[in-house]
């Protein structure tokens, strides 16, 4: 069915919703918003997830509450060596770190599904006993058979309920004879709609058009809805936001609540994340993995702003927002239905934006200047390279380069590494060489000149055009080469300037002496 929007949403009121009566976790009181970002290790941290978390991480902050990380890690056959540390480290990266978390620990944990099966043991226990869950005993061949006359009628494949009709001795007689078995989920007819705080009224009547789920695998872990019930009930989980995806699966863990007599959290379903064209982000395009953008050199911050740019959660788009910017202004009233368009093209822009906030801040630009050496050093060698240096290339490529990684391109490469070029390539453009350098010298040490680029193509212009032989052009061509071993690419004054005149003083005088 369509979902309806609600008339009024006000934050109070999503607050005032949260009270939950029943929670099992010591340590954590039942009021106050606890939030969790509930990802499956079965691939790594991507945009869609980021967004996820990133709102969760918004919505705890903005009201003074928790951020949770839990890893869902009972698909034992889905899991990706690596993907969980990945996932917690992508996370710090960005700057939402978890209050909770496998890594943190806190109150609640253990943060890792895999964990905690005894809890799940005892709520399908629970269940089993109230008689709101059953053990099926259908052979994997039967299920195959279902599927397949299903789809033969053109049917949508559910399962028939059949076990749920056995008599206790009939159990006990499959029991005894060790058949192998799973737990289903009995799920009642005439679900309630529901109140989603952004899509509104919900009403799916699950048990219309889904046979009983699964709660527990053969192999003792449980399934994700069941999982997903008892840890946000065990977490004291006041508001799940998840992707619109999970929607349709409310009903079914609303009826989970119901059976075990648990009240459940509130619920806000964010819209789907999609590419500019309004295609799926795939995971396949390698480029929608966060550690793709940290390893490329963009600022969290760019990437986060870029996410929440497009259309959720905010009176307006702006660029430019810190995270403690994006905190003040969130508002989860504000999140739209319509899916989410997301404009890669222009996180470079972004990121310019970004990159010139943080060159601003001093304690940002430090951490740059120590991102920036250890760029120059993997890719040029262990160069010596002092802050003054860094920090002045920092601040006048200011606003001119979108990532840090611009400043490893050919065309910076002097900045980083003294040029060697041959006495005779200098003396063969000019025989004046000698004394264009050592004028640049003079110019450079001259303790009455101030040290700007009006007054360096000044003084270079008034001085250079006194040369008897060159001309005003091939002395900058030369001036430039000696510089930087490039003839073509930045003024003169430019690279003086990005240099210094200690540096540019030593490269004109060691041309001199080659
Ligand atoms: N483990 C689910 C996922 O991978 C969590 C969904 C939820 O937040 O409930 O997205």
């Amino acid at each position: 069915m369509r979902p309806v929007l609600l008339g009024v949403r006000s934050l109070s009121r999503v607050l005032e919703l949260a009270a939950p009566a029943r929670r099992c976790c010591s340590g954590v009181s039942g009021k106050g918003v606890r939030v969790r970002f509930a990802p499956s290790p079965t691939g790594f941290l991507h945009l869609g997830g980021l967004r996820t978390a990133l709102y969760n991480y918004l919505f705890a902050k903005k009201n003074g509450g928790s951020f949770i990380l839990r890893l869902e890690d009972t698909d034992r056959s889905r899991l990706v060596p690596g993907a969980a540390e990945s996932i917690e480290d992508m996370l710090e990266w960005a700057g939402i770190t978890p209050d909770e978390s496998p890594r943190r620990g806190g109150p609640c944990g253990p943060y890792e599904q895999s964990r905690r099966l005894d809890l799940y043991r005892a709520a399908a226990q629970a269940l089993l006993d109230s008689g709101a869950a059953y053990r099926c005993f259908c052979t994997p061949q039967r299920l195959e058979l279902l599927k397949k006359e299903a789809l033969r009628s053109r049917q949508t494949p559910r399962y028939d309920n059949r076990c749920r009709h056995l008599t206790e001795k009939q159990v006990q007689e499959k029991m005894s004879r060790d058949s192998p078995y799973v737990v289903r989920f009995c799920l009642s007819k005439g679900a309630q709609p529901f109140q989603d705080l952004v899509y509104g009224w919900i009403q799916h009547d699950v048990a219309s058009v889904e046979g009983d789920p699964v709660i527990i695998k053969g192999d003792g872990f449980p399934t994700y809805h069941l999982a997903n019930v008892v840890d946000d009930n065990s977490m004291n989980v006041s508001h799940v936001l998840r992707g619109a995806e999970w929607l349709i699966s409310t009903a079914k863990h609303l009826l989970l609540y119901q059976a075990l007599g648990w009240e459940p959290p509130q619920y806000a379903h964010l819209p789907l994340l999609l590419n500019k064209d309004g295609t799926k982000l795939s995971k396949r395009q390698g480029d929608i993995f966060i550690q793709h953008y940290a390893q490329s050199g963009y600022l969290s911050d760019a990437l986060l702003d870029l996410i929440t740019n497009c259309g959720s959660g905010f009176t307006e788009n702006q660029m430019g927002r810190t995270l403690d910017t994006l905190i003040q202004q969130y508002d989860l009233e504000k999140t739209s239905t319509h899916s989410a368009l997301l404009d890669l093209d222009k996180l470079p822009e972004f990121n310019r934006i970004h990159l010139t906030q943080w060159i601003d801040g001093a304690e940002t630009r430090e951490q740059l200047v120590t991102q920036l050496r250890t760029l120059v050093q993997d890719a040029y060698g262990d160069l010596v390279l002092d802050k003054e240096h860094i920090e002045r290339i920092l601040l006048l490529r200011k606003g001119h380069v979108c990532r840090l990684t611009d400043l490893l391109s050919p065309a910076y490469s002097y900045l980083w590494v003294r040029p060697s070029v041959p006495g005779e390539q200098l003396h063969s453009l000019s025989r004046e060489a000698s004394e264009i350098a050592s004028m640049a010298v003079r110019l450079l040490q001259d303790p009455s000149n101030e040290f700007t680029a009006e007054m360096l193509n000044g003084e270079l212009r008034s001085r250079l055009h006194q040369l008897k032989e060159t001309k005003f052009s091939s002395a900058m061509t030369l001036l430039r080469l000696m510089l930087s071993g490039q003839e073509h690419g930045p003024s003169v004054a430019e690279m003086m300037l990005s240099l210094g005149p200690q540096e540019s003083v030593i490269r004109l005088q060691n041309t001199l002496s080659n």
